[in-house]
C-alpha cells in the first residue's frame, strides 16, 4: 500500500481513509502523512504524542495547516498517520468524468481491523455512484473481504445490490502474507515490497475448483503486481533476479497478467513486463 512511491499501475488514488496501525517498517505513505500533518510536533509535542497514539478520526470537512512561512494550505493528513476518515472526499470520484483505474486509499489500509465497517461501506458505496471508474483495493487483512462480503451478499448493507468495477487486492510482502491471501477471497495480488523468494512449487497461483465434468484448473489470481522496496533505507531488500522468473513462470504457466513496477526494470532487464488484466483478457 503506502509503500510506493509511485503508483504507475493506476492513474489516480484516492483516500476517503487516510492512516494505517500495521506499522511496516518500510512504509512510504506513514512519512508523507507525519510530514505533511496539521500542527507542528515542535511547537506542541503532547499533541503531536497525543494525536500519533489515538486509534481512530473523522472530518466531514478539509482542514487547514500553516506552513514554516506562515501560509495557510489544505491539510491532508492533520492527525498524521492515525486512522482517519474523510467524509467530504467520498463524491470525489463522482467528479472525475473521464474513467479511470483508481488505487483506492494508497495511504491507508481501507480493510485493516481497525476501520469501522460504516468507512468501508462508505467508501464502497461512494464507488457505486461513479461506476465510469474502475476501483483497485488492497489490503494487508484480506480475511476481511471475505467478512465484508458476507455481509454484503447476506443484503446487510443498505443502498447497495450489486458491486461493480471494484477490485480487491491482497499486499504480500512475504510467504506467509501470500498465504494468508490464498485463504481470503481477494481477486488479485501485490507482491510489493517482495521481501524474501516466493514458495512457488506450493500451487500458490492456481484454484482447482470442481465441474460437473470433473476438476479443472484456473488461475488464482486475476493479476499479479511485483515490486521491489525503494528509498534508502539500510535494511532495504534488493530481490534477485530469479525471485521474480519464478513469479513470472508460474503467473505465464496459469495464464495470469504480470505487472512489474519500475523499481523491477533494472533487475529483470529484457525480461520487464507490463500488463494489466483489462487489457490482456477483454472480459475483465
Ligand atoms: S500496510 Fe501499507 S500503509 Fe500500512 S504501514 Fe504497511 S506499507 Fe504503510
Amino acid at each position: 500500500m503506502g509503500a510506493r512511491t509511485k503508483i504507475d499501475w493506476a492513474d489516480a488514488s484516492w483516500n476517503p481513509v487516510t492512516g494505517c496501525l500495521h506499522e511496516c517498517e518500510y512504509c512510504y505513505a506513514r512519512r508523507i502523512a507525519e510530514r505533511f500533518c496539521g500542527f507542528d510536533p515542535d511547537e506542541n509535542p503532547d499533541d503531536w504524542k497525543f494525536r500519533r497514539g489515538g486509534t481512530i478520526c473523522e472530518l466531514d470537512g478539509m482542514q487547514a495547516r500553516r506552513q514554516k512561512n506562515g501560509k495557510v494550505v489544505p491539510a491532508f493528513y492533520p492527525f498524521g498517520f492515525t486512522p482517519t476518515f474523510h467524509r467530504y472526499k467520498l463524491d470525489e470520484p463522482e467528479l472525475w468524468k473521464k474513467p479511470r483505474n483508481i488505487f483506492v486509499c494508497s495511504m491507508a489500509d481501507l480493510f485493516g481491523g481497525w476501520v469501522p465497517d460504516e468507512w468501508i461501506d462508505n467508501v464502497i458505496l461512494a464507488t457505486q455512484k461513479a461506476l465510469q471508474h474502475r476501483y483497485l483495493f488492497l489490503t494487508k487483512a484480506p480475511w476481511r473481504y471475505d467478512d465484508w462480503l458476507e455481509r454484503f451478499e447476506n443484503g446487510e448493507i443498505k443502498g447497495l445490490d450489486v458491486v461493480e468495477n471494484c477490485w480487491f487486492g491482497a499486499s504480500a510482502s512475504n510467504n506467509e502474507q501470500l498465504e494468508q491471501a490464498n485463504r481470503s477471497r481477494a481477486m488479485w495480488l501485490s507482491i510489493e515490497p517482495i521481501r524474501e523468494r516466493i514458495f512457488t512449487d506450493e500451487d500458490q497461483f492456481v484454484d482447482t475448483i470442481m465441474t460437473p465434468s470433473g476438476e479443472v484448473e484456473r488461475p488464482r489470481w486475476a493479476w499479479v503486481v511485483i515490486g521491489a522496496e525503494t528509498g534508502n533505507s539500510k535494511n532495504r531488500i534488493r530481490p534477485e533476479k530469479e525471485w521474480i522468473d519464478d513469479i513470472v513462470s508460474e503467473c505465464k504457466r496459469w495464464g495470469t497478467p504480470v505487472f512489474m513496477k519500475e523499481s523491477l526494470r533494472e533487475i529483470t532487464g529484457p525480461d520487464f513486463i507490463q500488463e494489466f488484466p483489462w487489457e490482456v483478457n477483454d472480459n475483465a
